[in-house]
């Protein structure tokens, strides 16, 4: 569910069979003998064409009892959950595979120790599994020299937003930012420039144009005072409100908290409630060091259970780096500039 971020649908929809070798060699791997594809239950065609994929790996014996007579054996199922974003968050998805309210768990225990039903648990992202059968296949110094740069193999790069060709595209680990956005997705559309950009979905900071060289890489992107996060980018163009955008992306972020913690469920919805002032003529010259402070709270690590409500302080306090001038001018001309 992060905005702006659909990689792991396509992978599912496009090539289910690559998962589920991925979560096969895994399981064998691990010793596992269950093993779930934890999926929200409005992926309609990824959920049927999964458990077609299923079906069809269990009549070739590649499932269930004795697989290809090697005395292994490795049960698969789809569990297509009501889901919240915060089921991105192991524990919780966890939870929320046991029939309960999809909150973060305590942490240690960690899942691999006591996860599943108190049983040894991973949980591991749809992209990464699927990466498996190749590693195993060609072997990990094949894999390592896919990249282009710090990091090994190849990501999901995706862009959408004012582009020419929003989409979604394998690619060298260590890809230029400039490369993403220019060639594959075609350039910004006619009429419309980059103002900046969330590197790796909604919860990521922004970016500007001055950083369109840099390698799309985990340690270069966090230098730059951002992170890879999903490796999906959304475009800001120069006719998006720039508060407007950071308000879309909070009030996701308030309503998904999961509630168990104050600074995530009530801060988020503070936040949001000053941001819509601002956007709308009402805000206030101390607004911005309203935001400022909540930033602090609501954005330390350690304030919070889990790392949703300080994601969603990425955009914010990053947009107001960056576009602190637009902010200034919603609250002195009363109105947001770009209606
Ligand atoms: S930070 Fe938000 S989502 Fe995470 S546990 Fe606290 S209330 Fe729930």
């Amino acid at each position: 569910m992060e905005p702006g971020t659909f990689k792991d649908r396509l992978l599912m929809e496009c090539d289910p069979h690559q998962l589920i070798e991925g979560m096969i060699l895994s399981a064998y791997t691990i010793g596992a003998d269950i093993s779930y594809i934890f999926i929200r239950g409005e992926y309609l065609v990824a959920i049927q064409r999964l458990r077609d994929a299923l079906q069809e790996c269990y009549a070739a014996g590649l499932l269930g009892d004795n697989i290809l007579g090697s005395g292994y054996s490795l049960e698969m199922y789809v569990h297509p959950s009501a889901g919240r974003y915060i089921c991105g968050e192991e524990t919780a998805l966890i939870n929320a595979l046991e029939g309960k309210r999809a909150n973060p768990r305590a942490k240690p225990p960690f899942p691999q120790v006591s996860g599943l039903w108190g049983r040894p648990t991973i949980v591991n992202n749809v992209e990464t599994l699927c990466n498996i059968p190749h590693i195993i296949d060609r072997g990990a110094d094949w894999f390592k020299t896919l990249g282009v740069g710090e990091d090994a193999g190849t990501k999901l790069f995706g862009v959408s937003g004012k582009v020419n060709n929003p989409g979604c595209w394998e690619l060298p680990m260590g890809t230029p930012i400039r490369e993403i956005i220019e060639e594959h997705a075609g350039g910004m559309r006619d009429g419309y420039q980059l103002k900046g950009f969330l590197p790796g979905g909604g919860s990521t900071d922004f970016l500007t144009a001055e950083h369109l060289d840099l390698a799309m890489d985990y340690n270069v992107i966090g230098a730059a005072g951002s992170r890879m996060g999903t490796g999906t980018m959304i475009i800001l163009d120069d006719r998006t409100c720039p508060v407007g955008m950071v308000l879309n992306l909070i009030r996701f972020f308030a309503h998904e908290s999961c509630g168990f913690c104050t600074p995530c469920r009530d801060g988020l919805p503070w936040s949001r409630q000053v941001l819509q002032d601002i956007e709308e003529g009402r805000g206030q010259p101390e607004d911005l060091e309203t935001l400022a402070y909540q930033i602090k709270y609501i954005g330390a690590i350690g304030n919070t259970h889990c790392a949703l409500a300080p994601g969603a302080m990425e955009p914010l306090q990053s947009a107001l780096k960056y576009f602190y001038d637009d902010f200034k001018q919603h609250i002195s001309s009363g109105r947001c500039p770009y209606h």
